[in-house]
């Protein structure tokens, strides 16, 4: 026992107490909740609970039951790193990605659209890359089309972002990659009425603000914020009787190419934070807990999970079912089991602002 981490420690005597039924369910989630940062119970799940979506909470603290998975292969669309398992959320918001996938190829986006992380099987916070996609709200897109020619699952996990700025610059989008194509298909994003916002490189909605000679009430949708330079980030909003569901505060009126955008170009927001040479250092930030989500999600976690990825998976409008590449993801041993060593491919944003 000595050599073993609190955190196992802790989960063996959770599944001990289980087993002997030695004490209640609630007892159980006690221990849990104390030790366990909330992204390892829900980076640890497989499968989702198999219920009405209803997703729980905030974007960057919730969770969502009954989410669906989208076919990792669909006519106008390809799901990415497979291996993180990230490819669920609201029926909802899946099936925007399937409409925005057919007007991408529409607007000349390759055969389609590449589609990044959406939400782990029961939302939450990830072991990796991100503060929201919690709900299964999020979904981030590729600035790289789709190729005509299907990418592998290897090649899904092996192949490089392309980011769409100059990096010999400050803040400038690369005239070589970025095209009237890449406008229209982000744009296309944010006139959804679903769709609340979408969240790209300060530099594209720069170079948005600049350019873009249509709607330009669809432009304030459009909100900068760091990274984001290599895929863009579609929100949708909480859907209609989702009373668990917390929304966000509307954009405001406008087409956001103001002081705002503004802010982006000066210092501020690349300056590391001041430091006080007296200050006592701070407290390591403590992760989320499972306590820290609403009620709902530690039911959500404990709830059976759909019977598997098939059964769970988005049957798109014309009804055919694709069957999930089988070697989809490896499945951890337990609910619970570590290794949680997922490589950081997306850039994690700081935690400025706080609207993302
Ligand atoms: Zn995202």
């Amino acid at each position: 026992m000595l050599s073993m981490s609190p955190l196992k420690a802790c989960r063996t005597l959770a599944s001990a107490l289980m087993i002997l039924g030695a004490v209640s369910a609630s007892a159980i989630d006690v221990v849990l909740a104390q030790d366990a940062p909330a992204k390892e119970l829900f980076g640890g799940v497989t499968l989702p609970t198999r219920a009405a979506p209803s997703p729980y909470g905030s974007y960057a603290k919730g969770c969502i039951a009954g989410a669906v998975a989208i076919p990792t292969d669909g006519p106008t669309w390809q799901a990415m790193r497979l291996s993180r398992n990230r490819r669920w959320g609201h029926p909802q918001m899946i099936a925007l990605l399937e409409r925005f996938s057919q007007d991408a190829a529409r607007l000349g986006w390759g055969s389609g659209i590449l589609i990044g992380d959406i939400s782990q099987p029961r939302g939450g916070p990830m072991l990796s890359g991100h503060a929201s996609h919690q709900v299964g709200l999020d979904a981030d897109v590729w600035f790289t089309p789709k190729p005509a020619q299907p990418l592998s699952p290897q090649q899904r996990e092996d192949m490089p972002f392309t980011s769409m700025l100059d990096k010999s610059k400050f803040l400038t989008v690369d005239k070589r990659r970025w095209t009237d194509v890449h406008a229209q298909v982000v744009v296309k994003a944010a006139s959804y009425p679903q769709v609340e916002r979408v969240f790209v490189n300060p530099a594209i909605k720069k170079k948005l603000c600049e350019t873009w000679t249509g709607d330009r009430a669809v432009l304030g949708k459009i909100r900068p914020i760091y990274g984001h330079d290599e895929h863009f980030h579609i929100r949708i909003r909480c859907p209609e009787g989702a009373t668990g569901c917390k929304p966000q505060a509307p954009v405001g009126p406008g087409d956001g190419c103001d002081k705002s955008l503004a802010w982006w170009f000066t210092k501020e927001p690349w300056a590391a934070p001041k430091k006080d040479p007296n200050a006592k250092p701070a407290p390591k930030p403590r992760a989320m807990q499972l306590t820290d989500l609403p009620k709902a999600c530690r039911t959500v976690l404990r709830a059976d999970g759909a019977g598997n990825e098939l059964e769970a998976t988005y049957r798109p409008a014309d009804g055919q079912v694709l069957v999930p590449t089988a070697s989809a993801f490896v499945a951890p041993a337990q609910a619970l089991a570590p290794p949680f060593e997922l490589p950081v491919e997306v850039p994690v944003p700081p935690a400025r602002p706080s609207g993302y």
